[in-house]
């Protein structure tokens, strides 16, 4: 099973469609969610903590190797606690 990073904007911010050029100050929370089974590269329509993909916006990054965090190291401060306890368990 894949796992997609997602980051859930501030309300009111506008989004960059790229996924990577990131303003922190844009940013709420950092979720994640298992990869839809029909289609890998989509997310699945919840994340580990039970809420809505839909709204939520892709990033680029994918763990490089077994054991390393879900999220980007640079995103540590907005990890969301419930797909963090989720992903650990
Ligand atoms: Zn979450």
């Amino acid at each position: 099973m894949g796992i997609i990073v997602l980051i859930e904007p501030q309300a009111g911010h506008k989004p960059d469609l790229d996924g990577k050029t990131w303003v922190i100050a844009g940013l709420r929370a950092v979720h994640a969610a298992p990869s839809d089974p029909d289609t890998p590269d989509d997310p699945a329509d919840r994340t580990f903590c039970g809420q809505d993909t839909a709204p939520l916006e892709r990033h680029s990054y994918h763990p490089d190797s077994p054991g390393a965090h879900w999220y980007p190291a640079n995103l540590t401060p907005w990890v969301c606690v419930g797909c963090d306890t989720a992903l650990r368990g």
